[in-house]
Order: C-alpha cells, then structure tokens, then sequence
C-alpha cells in the first residue's frame, strides 16, 4: 500500500521533494491509523512529519486507507540534534526581556529589571545599509555617539522585520562600548508596563520610578503595546518627561508614526513628534541581497558543509520581500537542508523547499493589483474591466484578471465576483474555465497569463 500512495505523491509533490524526502523513508509498519517509518535522522522525520503528513494522509484515504499518525525510528541514531538546529530559536532577546547594560558599580541603585544579553549579532557591523534604512541608520549612530542629546527622543518606525530591533541593539552595544559606565535601559514597552503593574501591585512605586528616571538612555521597543493603557500611559508620560528634563536620550520604535498608533493619547503624540521621527522604508531588492550575502559566511559556519548555488540569493531577494526576518529563515532552512542532505541547493530546489514561504508572498497580490495589472496590459481602463460591457476587447482582459485572482489569491469565488463590479460567482467560474480552456488552445493568451502572473509575482 505505501507503493501506491508513494506513486500518487510522486506525481503530486513534485521531483525534487519526492526524491529528497518520500524515496528515502523506509517502511515499517501500519496499525492502527499510524503508518511508521524507518529514516536517516530525526531532521528527516520532522520535517515530513511537517510538511508531507496532510499530504501521506489524503493519499491513504483515496485507498481508503485512515491515517492520521506518522510515526519515525531513526536508524542510525544520527543527528538527535539536528531538528533543533534546523529551527533555530532566537538568540535574540526581543525584547520581551529587559536588558539592562550596567557595570552594576552602584549597589544601591534598585535592581529590578533582569540583567541579559543583547544578540551579540545584531551590531552597527552587522547591519546592512540601504536606500530604505539610510536615514534611521544614520540617526541610530548620532545616538549611539553618545554626544550632548540633539534630538529626543529618537523615534524610529517601519513594518515588521525591518530591523528597529537590531538598530536599538546595535546603539546600545556601541554606547557600552564607548562608555561601560553608562547605563543603558533596553525594554519592551510590554516588559514596561508589565514592571509598571508589579510596582504597583507590590506597593513599590518609588523603585519603579528610581529605577526609569535613573537610567542614560532610555529604549522602549514596539512602543504601541502601550496605546490604549491609561495607567500605563501615564507612568510613561512622565518617566519620558523626567528623562526629557534631565537631558537623557531616549529611543523608542513602533510600527506605525506616532499619529497612527490607535489609542495612543495626544499629549504623548505630540511629545513624541517633538523629537526626531525616522521611518524605515520597505526593503528593495539590492539591500535585500545585501543582507543576504552579508548573511552567507554566518549561516556558513554554522551549518558546515552546506552548498548553495549561484542564484539561489537572488532568487530569495527577489521572491520574500515583505521582511528580513522571512529572508533569515529561508536561508536557514535551505543551509540546513544543504548540510544535512549534503547536496548542494539550487533555485529549483529552493523552490520546493519554501514552498510555504513563498505561497505566502504569493499570497499578497492582490485582486486591485491584478485588475490594474491587467488593464495595463491590454491597455484598457480598469473601470471598463470591471464594466458589463460585452464587447470582446473588454470581456476577455477581464476574464483573464478573473482567472488570476483565482489562481494568485486565496479569495473565494463569491469574493471575487464582488471585487469585480458585483457580478454572479457563476460569472468568475465561467471566466475562470474559459481561460483555463484558452491557455491549452489559443498560444496568445497562454503567453499574456505567463507574462502577467510573472509580472505580478515580481512586485
Ligand atoms: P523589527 O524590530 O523592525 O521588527 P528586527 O530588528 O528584529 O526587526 O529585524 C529582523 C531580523 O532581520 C533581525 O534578525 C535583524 O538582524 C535582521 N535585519 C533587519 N534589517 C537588517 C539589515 N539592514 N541588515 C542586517 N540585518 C537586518
Ligand atoms: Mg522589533
């Protein structure tokens, strides 16, 4: 029976993936609803367990087979540790703990924020430079110089992943640098409010307050955990007013400007206005291959052995986009696989090894998108797209765009068919098999669907 279900994957999970996970595993035995294995090493068995099991599953049950269990002897005893170096935690201590840099050379200045590492990673050296970045960098280093306050505070935001994490690190590493008895506050503005709620709670508000007006420089990170705390709020007002008086720098970040945090109250925003506002930009494709090939040594000492081939970074500059934190992980799941496969990864591979990661940049398109996209194309406007004209110069774009908003996003008929002018799903499904039919029979539309889903992908 695995013969059979075997042969169905082949054909549905793709060469690469096929020959990589499902021909190694060695059968061992079904009972119950469990189908259990015999592979190379734990890596293995996790990430079929992960990825393949729906997929091992759907197939048994077309033979009518339930299974819902896979189960993994490993044979050699090789690698016990390799799924955990596989998904590598964080040595990052984002800020969900404080870090408190302080030659604690004052006993008597309260102690009540942990002491822990900042990611030694996460320097000035280690962080790239770009066209989007340039201007929270350079602010970064003026605060980081640790000369007479110029701007406060330092406000820096920008999307998710994006690296305001790492800037506050990297400031704080370097004032520690210049200065080791400088004290350097970094926290979450969630850890701050948390410690806010303790001191109250222990009746110990006068430590709370000794110990955030007592500091050099103050780092709030993803200050908009605090919007909508009045309490909270508040105590931070006036730490920020307190440390403001004294002349101490302070650094905060957010996702958003400081107007567009919800529930945010004025009086902060317009303090935090004050101060220098940076926003860091979306990354573009060069300083995504910059940080990439930055990358390469590190995650090639780590994972010895592994081998990419020429093209494979370019390629995951151009397809994870949204956030360098994704660009990490793929470069570390495909030196991972390269190291504990020894073989070397290319962009086909890579392909199918990020399968998920890059559904989910697939996933961004969206249905505005590719009605403008389409419309470009066959130059039209995109209000005659989504008009009922009949006329053929209209209604075959318009399937087109039907076509790959089904395909491209994950919206379901009923959704598309609003997106486009309030029509009858029936309509898009109708739209949708045409174009499929199109694309076997008619080589002009075949070639303008490949050239817009390229097109649309690249964005
Ligand atoms: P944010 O705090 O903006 O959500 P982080 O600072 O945590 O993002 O960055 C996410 C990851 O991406 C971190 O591992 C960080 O080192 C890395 N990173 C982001 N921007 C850069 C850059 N310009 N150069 C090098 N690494 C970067
Ligand atoms: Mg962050």
């Amino acid at each position: 029976i695995w013969e059979k279900i075997r042969q169905e994957l082949k054909a549905k999970i793709g060469h690469n993936n096929y020959t990589t996970w499902i021909e190694p595993l060695k059968f061992e035995a079904f009972s119950g609803d469990s189908l259990s294995f015999r592979v190379q090493s734990n890596f293995m068995g996790n990430w079929v367990d992960r990825y393949f099991r729906d997929a091992i599953c759907r197939e048994a049950a077309a033979f009518g087979i339930t299974v819902t269990r896979l189960s993994f002897i490993v044979e050699k005893g090789v690698s016990a540790d390799a799924a955990a170096v596989a998904k590598p935690s964080p040595k990052v201590a984002d800020a969900t703990t404080p870090v408190a840099i302080r030659p604690d050379r004052s006993p008597s200045k309260p102690a009540a924020v942990d002491s822990l590492r900042l990611d030694e990673n996460q320097t000035f050296d280690t962080f790239v430079v770009g066209k989007p970045n340039e201007l929270a960098h350079a602010a970064a280093r003026r605060v980081a110089d640790g000369g007479p306050v110029t701007f406060n505070p330092l406000f820096l935001y920008g999307g998710v992943g994006l690296g305001k994490t790492h800037l506050m690190h990297a400031i704080a590493w370097e004032l520690q640098a210049r200065n080791p008895a400088a004290r350097v506050l970094y926290i979450s503005a969630e850890v701050f409010m948390y410690r806010f709620i303790q001191a109250l709670r222990e009746k110990d508000m006068m430590g709370f307050k000794e110990l955030f007006r007592s500091v050099d420089v103050l780092m709030v990170d993803d200050i908009k955990f605090i919007a909508g705390k009045d309490n909270t709020q508040e105590e931070f007002f006036h730490t920020f007013n307190a440390l403001v008086d004294q002349k101490k720098q302070i650094i905060l970040s957010s996702d958003a400007a400081p107007g567009d945090i919800d529930g945010l109250e004025k009086r902060i925003v317009s303090r935090l206005n004050s101060g220098l506002v940076i926003d860091i930009h979306p990354t573009s494709y060069e300083l995504r291959l910059g940080i990439l090939q930055r990358k390469e040594e590190i995650f090639a000492n780590q994972f010895p052995g592994a081998r990419i081939a020429d093209g494979v970074m370019e390629f995951l500059a151009h397809r994870i986009t949204q956030n360098v934190r994704e660009l990490e992980g793929a470069m570390t799941r495909l030196f991972a696989h390269s190291s504990f496969l020894g073989r070397e990864v290319d962009v086909n591979m890579a392909q199918e090894f990020l399968y998920d990661l890059l559904k989910d940049a697939d996933r961004k398109v969206t249905i505005d998108e590719i009605q403008r996209k389409v419309a470009d194309h066959y130059t039209i406007r995109v209000s005659d797209l989504l008009s009922h004209k009949r006329n053929r110069v209209f209604a075959r774009p318009r399937q087109v765009a039907m076509f790959l908003a089904k395909e491209m996003t994950d919206r379901s008929l009923p959704e598309i068919a609003r997106k486009f002018g309030g029509r009858d799903h029936t309509t898009i499904m109708y739209g949708v098999r045409r174009v499929e039919q199109l694309i076997d029979s008619d080589q002009g539309i075949a070639e303008d669907v490949d050239l817009l889903r390229r097109a649309l992908k690249a964005q």
